[in-house]
């Protein structure tokens, strides 16, 4: 199969809602990272997604909408959900509830929960609009990639595997939504929307959360991870100083990513001047210091608020826990 970069334009919006309706899958950009949709109600479109990405099947997907008035039809609101929609939608924020029958397993991996989004993305929401369905949709990587936040990202990973990639140009947040239950009240990810303003809306979310199945990315499956090894500083500035003297020196080839280019020496890249920036760019780099063959990526951690949670949350997932 031949996979085609299109334009975002009326025409090639109607050929890929053409491909989903003949149960095809076509990658897309939202603000957040692309997704890999298909047709939320047609269970053998929906298990073209998992093989393209090779995704374990029991890693639940998000049902993308155009329009609020839609949830009612997949899922049962709850009081929770009708403030965070009413206020954050659309936006970078998912919401979980108990799914409707309609809902097929196979988007849900068997959960008795959907989790359901509108993306803050103009483009998104006209292609969502004239699919005149929901639209489920995980990241458009290869599973355990860092995700996509460029169409060139995803034809590197699905080359050959899907027809068509809307190209949107570069995702604005650049990382994964927030994901919150709101049956149980709880976080289940860090994403786009900060913890504080979900707080502040809804009251305090519970976050501990011990499951066997996958609740949330990133929980059961290696995820984010470039080739190099990931290590994330936990700074401040002397550590950073010292990290930077140690590793500048090294026979690994390693590359120092810093906020705001605090700090310089011969391996340091500055990632951004704020941390929005630095989110923004996380996985790009983490794709783009692969390409030139780099072995070791340290990242300068960065305050653990804000976007800064979502952002240290895929630095630590992406390293698998290794601090230094
Ligand atoms: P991705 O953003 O690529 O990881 O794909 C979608 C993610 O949404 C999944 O990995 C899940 O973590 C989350 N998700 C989707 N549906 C549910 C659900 N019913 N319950 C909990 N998490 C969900
Ligand atoms: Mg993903």
């Amino acid at each position: 199969m031949n996979t085609q970069i299109l334009q975002f334009n009326t025409k090639n919006i109607r050929l890929c809602a053409a491909e989903i309706s003949c149960g095809g899958v076509v990658a897309f950009p939202t603000e957040t990272v692309y997704g890999l949709g298909a047709d939320a109600l047609n269970p053998l479109a929906v298990k073209k997604i998992y093989e393209a990405k090779g995704r374990p099947s029991d890693n639940p997907l998000i049902c993308h909408i155009s329009d609020k008035s839609q949830i009612e039809k997949f899922a049962y609101l709850t009081p929770a959900a009708e403030k965070i929609i009413d206020t954050f939608m659309p936006g970078p924020i998912t919401i979980i509830l108990k799914k409707k029958d309609i809902v097929p397993d196979i988007v849900t991996g068997g959960l008795d929960t959907v989790g359901i989004r509108m993306p803050n993305h103009k483009g998104a929401l006209q292609f969502i609009d004239a699919c005149k369905t929901p639209i489920c949709a995980p990241s458009a990587n290869t599973s355990s990639k860092p995700s996509p936040t460029t169409a060139q990202h995803v034809y590197s990973d699905l080359n050959g595997k899907i027809k068509y990639i809307l190209d949107g140009g570069s995702c604005q947040v650049g990382l994964e939504s927030t994901i919150v239950d709101c049956i149980n009240l709880t976080l289940l990810r860090q994403g786009g929307l900060p913890k504080e303003q979900l707080e502040a809306l809804v009251g305090a979310l519970k976050t501990n959360v011990v499951s066997d199945v996958p609740l949330c990315p990133g929980m059961k499956y290696k995820h984010y991870s470039p080739n190099a090894s990931v290590y994330v500083a936990l700074c401040g500035e002397n550590m950073t100083k010292r990290i930077i003297a140690e590793y500048d020196k090294s026979d690994v080839k390693t590359i120092i990513l810093t906020l705001g280019g605090n700090y310089q020496g011969r391996n340091t890249l500055n990632v951004g001047a704020t941390v929005s920036q630095y989110a923004h760019n996380l996985f790009a780099y983490f794709r783009m210091l692969d390409e030139q063959g780099y072995e070791r990526i340290i990242c300068e951690g960065v305050t653990d608020d804000g976007v800064g949670a979502a952002l240290m949350n895929r630095m630590l997932k992406a390293s698998g826990g290794k601090i230094i």
